[in-house]
């Protein structure tokens, strides 16, 4: 009752497409009654929970925030959906985001702009804007939402919650809607390191419904968080992440005092090279996009989505009918720049270029991880956009993914943690990664450092 009545009183927010009033409270109730004296709790035991809308949940709308899947009702859940009910959590609705993933700001979302709770003429990010307020607003208690370029990390450090992409194939995506299959994740919002832990560890894993989900054995994430760190630890920071042109001074300085205050404190915290640092964005927009055109292809009015009512001559009108209709400015953009890459004259100049570098990045991230256990930046190179402001800027809007896309193009896990202030009153975070797989140093160096 008291989220609810949290999520009516922040209406104006825009965070929510769907609150299931009823159901969650007649689940809570039912939690209540099925109480044993003496017996352990599941343990996401009445936990109130809120899915991104690309996540699906059985017999409950889905729309990915787009017109194209207006009156679309899942069919079936989600891996990540069922393990959390079956962990005894109540998923209390759908939250608003952008387009299929697609943004930094939850400005392009069909059913419009979502507002940051802190300060309401700014952005909450993107593109899982909603999940982030969600729980800064105490509208829940965690929210799921998907990071494909940073769309987990980016709204957490906007809004001052914590904000995890797990590594590539930790969690399942089936049930996850793609916007780019190689790059999404699902993702963790929370207000402390521990709830990260716990849900983590509950809907990670092996899934036969995913061919690329990993069968490494999930860790005791909970338990792990107990013990310390031993050793000093060897952190590495881009040099030309701190020195790039486009980092906010006050970002820059904050992030500069907390390297010197971990290296005070024993770390061993060094500048590395990485020259790499201006392609990541290119090559990521490239990736995506390319992807992104072929997953969107099956949004065609027949398999799936909106049908245009217009009158047809042929199949092809009605798919570019439909299509039009359905999909907002920023899909239709990407889905052009994304079959304009892998057009037979363009694709070797432009897609395997692209994939070149990102083997490239593979191969200098595994020599980095051989050194150090850990690599620290900011998250975002500006506190949260006003809103509007980026709205006519797109390449802008691209450039400031500069530090997040990286975790993604190398499948690492990568989370934001609210540590600093800006001199404006908006909160941001600091930004720490690990190899592949090592989400448990991940969450202990983020609890240290908390
Ligand atoms: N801002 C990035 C993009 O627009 C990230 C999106 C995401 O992670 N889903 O592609």
């Amino acid at each position: 009752r008291f989220y609810i009545d949290t999520i009516k009183r922040d209406a104006h927010l825009n965070a929510w497409l769907s609150v299931y009033e009823e159901e969650a409270l007649s689940l809570a109730s039912q939690l209540d009654d099925s109480r044993k004296p003496g017996e352990p709790l599941a343990p996401l035991h009445g936990v109130v929970i809120g899915l991104k809308d690309v996540i699906l949940y059985k017999d409950h709308p889905v729309s990915a925030a787009s017109a194209i899947l207006k009156d679309y009702t899942a069919i079936y859940d989600a891996t990540a959906t069922l393990r959390l009910k079956e962990a005894g959590a109540i998923i209390i609705g759908r939250q608003n985001c952008d387009e299929f993933a697609m943004g930094s700001t939850n400005e392009h979302s069909a059913y419009g702009a979502v507002k940051n709770p802190i300060d309401t003429t700014r952005v909450p990010g993107g593109s899982s804007g909603g999940s982030a307020v969600a729980v800064q607003a105490d509208h829940c208690m965690i929210s799921l939402g998907s990071d494909t370029g940073g769309s987990v990390r980016q709204p957490a450090d906007f809004c001052g919650i914590i904000g995890l992409k797990p590594s590539y194939g930790r969690i399942s995506r089936y049930g996850l809607i793609a916007y780019a299959s190689s790059f999404d994740q699902i993702g963790i919002f929370a207000k402390n390191i521990e709830d990260i832990a716990l849900t983590l560890q509950i809907i990670a894993g092996d899934d036969a419904f995913d061919s690329t989900v990993s069968p490494e054995p999930v860790p005791d994430y909970t338990t792990e968080l107990q013990n310390t760190l031993t050793a000093p630890q060897r952190i590495a920071y881009f040099k030309e992440a701190l020195d790039h042109p486009g980092l906010d001074p006050a970002i820059k300085a904050s992030t500069e005092a907390f390297i010197k205050k971990l290296t005070e404190q024993g770390y061993i915290v060094e500048p590395i090279d990485f020259e790499l640092l201006e392609y990541v964005v290119p090559t990521y927009y490239i990736l995506t996009t390319a992807e992104a055109s072929s997953n969107l292809s099956r949004f065609d009015g027949v398999r799936f989505g909106h049908r245009s009512k217009l009158h047809f001559e042929d199949l092809n009108a009605l798919y570019k009918a439909s299509r039009s209709e359905g999909f907002g400015k920023e899909v239709q953009r990407r889905i052009m720049l994304g079959s304009f890459v892998l057009s037979a004259g363009y694709f070797d100049a432009y897609f395997t270029k692209a994939q070149q570098v990102r083997a490239m990045l593979h191969t200098q991230t595994a020599a980095i991880f051989q050194q150090y256990s850990a690599i620290i930046s900011p998250t975002v190179p500006s506190p949260a956009f006003k809103i509007g402001e980026m709205q006519n800027d797109q390449v802008a809007m691209f450039l400031a993914d500069i530090y997040t896309v990286f975790a993604n193009l190398v499948g690492i896990p990568a989370i934001s943690v609210p540590l600093f202030q800006h001199p404006n009153g908006m909160p941001f975070g600091l930004q720490i990664m690990t190899s592949q797989f090592d989400e448990v140093s991940l969450l202990r160096l983020s609890k240290q450092f908390m």
